[in-house]
């Protein structure tokens, strides 16, 4: 499949790793906004929170799992922002679903 996070994943294209188990990778954004900014994917290819089912929901309970233990591990010791953009109002620019974790700093209230 032409998807640049499942070739992150097979180690096609390389990513700065922040952590690793079975069900999902994290890596640093390529682009960060913030000073921490990590990506956490399912290491099963989903294209969206959109494509998210009772089939295949257990690995996002898992990625939610893990979060804490990526941004401890990260030094967000006073919080950090999630979020996941899905489709085009969105600008959702990579169709493989992922979480973004961002902190190192106070991030704006608005959310757009
Ligand atoms: P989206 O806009 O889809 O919510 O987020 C996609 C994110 O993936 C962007 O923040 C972008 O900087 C990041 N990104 C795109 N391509 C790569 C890549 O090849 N490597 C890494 N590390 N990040 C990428
Ligand atoms: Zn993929």
């Amino acid at each position: 499949m032409d998807c640049i996070f499942c070739k992150i994943i097979n180690g096609d294209i390389p990513s700065r790793k922040a952590y690793e188990d079975e069900n999902c990778y994290a890596f640093h954004d390529i682009n960060p906004q913030s000073p921490v900014h990590i990506l956490v994917i399912p290491k099963e290819h989903i294209a969206s929170a959109d494509g998210i089912c009772a089939e295949n929901s257990a690995c996002v309970a898992k990625i939610f799992e893990a979060i804490p233990k990526i941004a401890r591990d990260a030094g967000l010791t006073n919080g950090y922002r999630i979020i996941s953009n899905c489709g085009d109002d969105a600008c959702q620019s990579v169709k493989h679903l992922h979480f973004h974790i961002m902190g190192g700093r106070k991030l704006p209230e608005n959310m757009g």
